[in-house]
């Protein structure tokens, strides 16, 4: 099967030029001006944008909160019609087992055979015994190449401590595996959340006020001492403040290999989100917390200047009626973290940034796309590129929206974005050349998305 675009606007990471672009089978075969062929199907592009599909490289598909579970594969296509066709999962390392076996055993029942996108894993490390550090290895094996610790969470299982850390990275330089952290500081958190709660401030704003900005700072701070100590490199997932990116912006300056990410709503959403009545604000509770227009407007410029090499969702579909609910009978601690978000990444991305020039449309594809894959080592994703996986996007500027649960996928009871405005739209997607979104409508099928085999020494081991 051969699908010819014509006369679209291809933009790249580093340049955009209009061109005609070839898919025969499931590759990307030949970007030119005229091309001449005979093909089966072509698409008249102009006045469109043809982008490589997204590349999300933080989602949570299985993340369980005290027994709630968040929404799964089955709602991928959410991530397709928002113009994303790669999905990488954080998988928690369930205790007593490997850590292979933990992706393998969740990828037979719940991934492989149901994901309409295709995926890859993040393993996160949360039973750090000897004989896991010493697996470590085997992961690149199986194209599981990056690993995440959480240093928030105090007393919950999956809290890593610094020795949990230091292993990894020091295990993980010698496979390629690059360490990722949530870093915040989970004895300060447990402190102050203690005290509010003692003080009857219970209330899902008082959430933020429980892990402000030197919670994020100090954890970060720390992680960079702990991969300058190991010689390796270090990926900070879901930058949300100031102090925090100028501490990677200041360590990568200055030649260490620490690079990090931001998320959608870190962009666009206050904290003052969380002081929603009537509990709404419990739809705004994710961690890190929700910052200021200070820290908002530092990100845009961190995005901009390459000091945060990624934006991402954090996908994380927790109902509010009955899942968010959990904490409102107590206090913003029992209420799950997260918020669903993957399907309107990119038009949050580009409404905000790309629209307000904030960002250019070259770096739209290198935060949304390109990098994401290099940092996962994704090969052949996130770029249209000759010999590259046919994930096509043709996105239509002209189109305007208001987005709304009402339009969403996710299965999810709320969106954070609730009538936002939205610039232009993914129209017509392609996964591996098939067409999965055709005029904004999911025409895919179940099970479609496949395995992508990981290679190590992703990007972050670039400078090393
Ligand atoms: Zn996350």
């Amino acid at each position: 099967m051969k699908t010819l675009i014509k006369n679209g606007i291809v933009v790249t990471a580093d340049d955009e030029f209009k061109a005609d672009v070839l898919m025969d089978g499931e590759k990307i075969s030949c970007i030119g001006k005229d091309i001449q062929v005979q093909a089966d199907k072509v698409i008249d592009a102009e006045g469109k944008y043809v982008l490589p599909g997204g590349v999300d490289q933080h989602v949570h598909f299985s993340f369980t909160y005290k027994g709630s579970k968040v929404r799964g594969f089955e709602t991928s296509h959410a991530a397709a019609v928002g113009g994303t066709t790669t999905v990488v999962e954080f998988v928690n390392q369930v205790q007593g087992k490997g850590l292979v076996e933990s992706i393998e055993d969740y990828r037979k029942t719940d991934v492989d055979g149901i994901a309409m996108v295709d995926y890859a894993f993040h393993i996160i490390m949360t039973d750090p015994r000897d004989e896991v550090i010493e697996e470590m290895p085997k992961l690149v094996e199986a194209g599981y190449t990056t690993m995440k610790l959480f240093m928030a969470y105090k007393g919950m299982f999956f809290h890593a401590g610094d020795d949990a850390i230091l292993k990894a990275l020091m295990k993980g330089k010698e496979a390629g595996i690059t360490i990722m952290v949530h870093a915040e500081n989970a004895e300060m958190i447990d402190v102050l959340s203690k005290q509010l709660i003692a003080e009857g401030k219970t209330e899902p704003y008082y959430h933020a006020v429980s892990r402000p900005p030197v919670v994020e700072a100090e954890a970060t701070r720390r992680a960079i001492y702990l991969a300058e100590l190991a010689g390796a490199p270090l990926y900070v997932v879901h930058v949300s403040c100031k102090e925090a990116m100028e501490a990677i912006r200041d360590a990568y300056t200055a030649g260490q290999p620490i690079y990090g990410e931001t998320c959608t709503h870190y962009l666009v959403l206050d904290t003052e989100c969380l002081a929603k009545p009537d509990f709404e604000g419990a739809k705004y509770v994710c961690s890190p917390a929700l910052r200021t227009e200070e820290h908002r407007e530092a990100l845009w410029e961190a995005i901009n200047k390459n000091w945060l090499n990624a934006v991402s969702s954090d996908h994380c579909g927790f109902d509010w009626k009955e899942q968010k609910h959990m904490g409102r009978a107590t206090s913003f601690a029992d209420i799950p973290n997260g918020t669903p978000s993957f399907q309107n990444r990119l038009n949050v991305l580009w409404t905000y940034g790309v629209c307000e020039g904030k960002i250019s449309r070259s770096k739209f594809v290198d935060l949304a796309c390109t990098t994401p894959a290099k940092v996962v080592g994704l090969e052949g994703k996130g770029a249209i590129t000759v010999g590259y996986d046919a994930d096509v996007v043709i996105f239509d500027p002209e189109y305007r929206g208001i987005i709304s649960v009402e339009n969403n996928l996710e299965d999810v009871d709320y969106c954070p974005y609730e009538g936002f405005e939205q610039k232009g739209r993914a129209e017509t997607v392609f996964l591996r050349g098939n067409l999965i979104v055709d005029n904004g409508k999911y025409v895919g099928q179940k099970g479609q998305g496949k395995f992508i085999h990981g290679k190590p020494f992703g990007v972050s081991y670039d400078t090393l």
